[in-house]
């Protein structure tokens, strides 16, 4: 069964404390596409890009397994572009531009051969067209996840609270998390966006791991602890698709299998932050993947007596 993935096929251009990009490619879609790669071979792409964006970026896409029949490519129109630079903290950023271009007329078209599929990933995108996809599926997946960002909020709150009450799964970070809520406690902050449809709340809060939530539990998962992190870009996208990839493969949609989930999506994370753009996902080997999940048992198991 199939993982579908909507969101982003991007050009970025990045600055961090360690130096700067031109155009590269980005976008939350090819991010979560790469991660998911690695645990699950049926990923279906929707998205659009212009005639500017080149065939070895598809066929990158294409060597990981991601069919790409939903990409549109609007020939006489130029791709989406991103440009962000980071503060040294490398977990805050600004975003210096953001030129929707093809994504302003955007209308996603779900092939026949990507209905019926077990899992949606609704990445970072205009939040009518996410609802756009989901109105086109005959039936409902297993589970609906969503991923937006402040960009979203600040332009089109109603349309993003539409799409909210029919998802399973949100994922945002922590500043955005305040933002949606109005809390500053994100204890309050989850309590308050659970209340507006997702069943569950996943809170990315950058080097300092990320929080799950249902109305009931909470899961904490760190991050790793790395020396270097070049480029952020995309980390929480390749988390979202470690997280859905790990339940596409499972189909076990429980809070215990979410929480294997967290920590898998964190340790692809942990990966995409080592080099600039999308190059340390693509050169990726599925015995790093195992290998960095193992440390990650490491970081967090521990016993305890109570005395
Ligand atoms: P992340 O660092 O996980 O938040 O994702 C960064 C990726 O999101 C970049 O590759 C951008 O191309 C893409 N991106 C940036 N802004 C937006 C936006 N407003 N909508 C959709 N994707 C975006």
């Amino acid at each position: 069964m199939s993982l579908l993935v909507v969101g982003t096929v991007a050009f970025d251009a990045i600055e961090t404390p360690f130096g700067k990009t031109d155009k590269i490619i980005g976008g939350a879609a090819t991010y979560i596409g790469l991660s998911a790669s690695k645990f699950h071979d049926e990923i279906n792409l929707v998205s659009v890009v212009g005639g500017d964006f080149p065939q070895s970026a598809i066929d990158m896409l294409h060597n990981h397994k991601v069919d790409t029949k939903g990409l549109q490519i609007k020939k006489d129109e130029k791709t989406f572009f991103w440009s962000g630079r980071y503060h040294n903290d490398m977990n805050t950023r600004d975003t210096m531009d953001t030129q929707l271009n093809v994504l302003e007329t955007f209308n996603p078209v779900v092939p026949a051969e990507y209905q019926n599929c077990e899992l949606l990933m609704l990445g970072n995108l205009m939040p009518s067209i996410q609802q756009k996809v989901l109105d086109q599926l005959e039936e409902r997946p297993k589970l609906i996840v969503l991923d937006t960002m402040n960009f979203w909020m600040d332009n089109f709150l109603d349309d993003l609270m539409v799409a909210l009450k029919n998802v399973d799964v949100l994922t945002i970070n922590d500043e955005e998390a305040r933002q949606l809520s109005g809390e500053y406690s994100l204890v309050k902050a989850a309590k308050k966006i659970l209340s507006f449809g997702p069943k569950f709340l996943i809170i990315k809060k950058g080097e300092h791991g990320a929080l799950l939530f249902n109305s009931e539990e909470v899961f904490f998962a760190p991050a790793l602890p790395l020396e270097d992190v070049f480029d952020p870009t995309g980390a929480g996208d390749t988390f979202a698709g470690g997280f859905v990839g790990h339940l596409c493969a499972t189909k076990d949609y429980s809070f215990e299998n979410m929480k294997r989930a967290v920590i898998i999506g964190s340790a692809m994370a942990s990966f995409c932050v080592e080099k600039f753009g999308t190059e340390r996902m693509d050169g990726l080997s599925k015995d790093e993947v195992n290998r960095r999940i193992s440390e990650f048992v490491d970081l967090v198991q521990f016993d305890i007596q109570l005395v």
